[in-house]
């Protein structure tokens, strides 16, 4: 298996701890991974800042050559990077491969066509006897923090906008799911300039923390928790650079008495639980209103009782484990302390098997400011609370501290057009949830972060706005 780090165009094993890496479906180590030491964290930030001399200045149209060579070597190997996936992060196969591997693929293209669109403003003379322009330049050397819950998905998330806008990159994948990665920088070995991809190995607190601090770095890319977006903040206010903030979500599914309510059921019980709810978007908090409440907990509860969780290999298996059992422990803590005040119409409780599964939860009559309610549980539970006619679930909704994915279910076309145009989230899917297209922003608001993945607005993040201005003047 391959677990070395790739750093300045060379393959090297890590210098610092040992980290397990474990299969969170029997709980039992698949690898050890070595973490960069300093030294070596350095060296990568070092090689991306000496590589963006050379491929800052490289044109739209190589890059975009780049990340299309990029993609034909991820496509070549998709189904051994997708067993990777499904064997670290526990993902039933072939999900991992049918429904992962395309949007990651197709990130690399959509930014090697995007990688051509940028332009600065038409030059005009905004000042007597002076011509101004405005260029877009790359920002700098990038350093880039992945999550655990889509270790490829998000790598490819973390590279292709900031190699389409020409900046080079140090990523960090997640300690925990770091193989896919690992692997991925192999490939990248033979295709990418030494020093325009770096990946090291590492935890948050060591490598992650050296890395965002580290000289060089312009810019610093997170996707992950609230926490570490804030640690991100810290360093970045000592050392003044550009952060890209993609945090965690507590998505609200707004359903109006008008629903499709066989739509809505159908659709949350295969995102709702997709990647066993590990999932900045999940669809996880319902306000539904009154008249169809009881109609949607019984349906809802019925469909999410019907779920077929397993092992990734096993035949029939819509649900994976969680990543870790400190974190089965955690999802199982909301719940507990859920059961008090409201009432658990589906699972609630950790599978007796070997692993770290945990049974798809519905929690119904939820209080609007319980927690289960307002905080991210990043796992196969969903709150359900009820609206009336004198409530707004819009101001409910906007009420919490994250700003990510949201969602309203309604037949009528101007009440949906007035509710999204309120509500304060960064994407909000109407009469369905999570689906995505690298066109389009994952946006971020409030709590959830700043700034977006996907679409040409990420690859504006990752370019400075320049101002330049020529003196007319007199000719010698
Ligand atoms: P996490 O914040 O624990 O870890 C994310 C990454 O940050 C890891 O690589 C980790 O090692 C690193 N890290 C941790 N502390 C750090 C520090 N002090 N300095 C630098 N790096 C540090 O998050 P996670 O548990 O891996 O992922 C789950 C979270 O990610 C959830 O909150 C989820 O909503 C969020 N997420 C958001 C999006 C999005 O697009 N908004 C997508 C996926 C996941």
């Amino acid at each position: 298996m391959q677990t070395r780090m790739l750093i300045d165009g060379e393959l090297v094993a890590g210098e610092g701890e040992a980290l397990a890496v474990i299969d969170p479906a029997s709980g039992e180590p698949i690898a050890q991974v070595n973490e960069a030491s300093p030294e070596q964290v350095d060296a990568a930030a070092r090689a991306a800042d000496e590589a963006f001399q050379t491929f800052s200045k490289t044109t739209p149209a190589e890059r975009c050559a780049l990340l299309l060579d990029i993609a034909d070597v991820i496509a070549a190997h998709a189904p051994e990077l997708a067993a990777l996936e499904s064997a670290n992060a526990g993902k039933p196969w072939p999900s991992a491969l049918d429904d992962e591997m395309p949007l990651t693929l197709d990130s690399f293209r959509f930014f090697a066509g995007a990688a051509r669109t940028l332009s600065g403003v038409a030059a005009g003379e905004y000042v007597a006897g002076h011509t101004s322009l405005i260029r877009r330049d790359p920002l700098g050397p990038v350093a880039a923090i992945a999550p655990w819950n889509y270790p490829l998905m998000m790598a490819a998330w973390k590279l292709a906008a900031p190699l389409a806008a020409g900046c080079t990159v140090v990523l960090k994948p997640s300690e925990t799911t770091p193989l896919s990665t690992l692997r991925l920088a192999e490939l990248l070995q033979d295709v990418v300039p030494r020093g325009v991809v770096n990946v090291i190995n590492g935890k948050g607190a060591s490598v992650g923390d050296r890395l965002v601090n580290a000289p060089g770095m312009e810019g610093v890319s997170i996707t992950g928790s609230p926490a570490t977006g804030a640690a991100a903040l810290r360093a970045a206010s000592r050392q003044l650079r550009q952060v890209h903030l993609e945090l965690g979500g507590k998505a609200p599914v707004i359903v109006y008495a008008d629903a499709d309510v066989d739509r809505l059921v159908a659709t949350l019980r295969a995102t709702a639980f997709f990647n066993a709810g590990q999932d900045c978007a999940q669809p996880c908090r319902l306000l539904v209103a009154d008249a169809i409440y009881d109609r949607v907990v019984a349906e809802l509860a019925a469909a999410v009782g019907s779920i077929r969780t397993g092992a990734p290999r096993e035949a029939g298996t819509q649900m994976g484990p969680l990543i870790s059992e400190a974190h089965r422990q955690r999802v199982a803590g909301f719940v507990e302390r859920a059961r008090g005040r409201a009432e658990v119409v589906a699972g609630g409780f950790a599978e007796d098997r070997p692993g770290f599964f945990y049974r798809p939860t519905l929690v119904a009559n939820v209080d609007n400011d319980a927690e289960i309610a307002t905080c991210e549980v990043f796992g196969p539970v969903v709150s359900v609370s009820r609206f009336g006619a004198d409530e707004d679930p819009v101001a409910i909704a906007n009420a919490g501290r994250y700003g990510l994915a949201s969602s309203v279910w309604t037949r009528d076309g101007a009440r949906a057009m007035a509710v999204t145009s309120r509500l304060r989230y960064g994407f909000t899917w109407v009469n369905t949830h999570g689906v995505a297209t690298p066109e389009m922003p994952w946006a971020a608001m409030k709590g959830s972060g700043h700034g977006c993945d996907m679409s040409v607005f990420a690859l504006e993040a990752y370019t400075a706005v320049r101002h330049v201005m020529f003196a007319h003047g007199e000719l010698p």
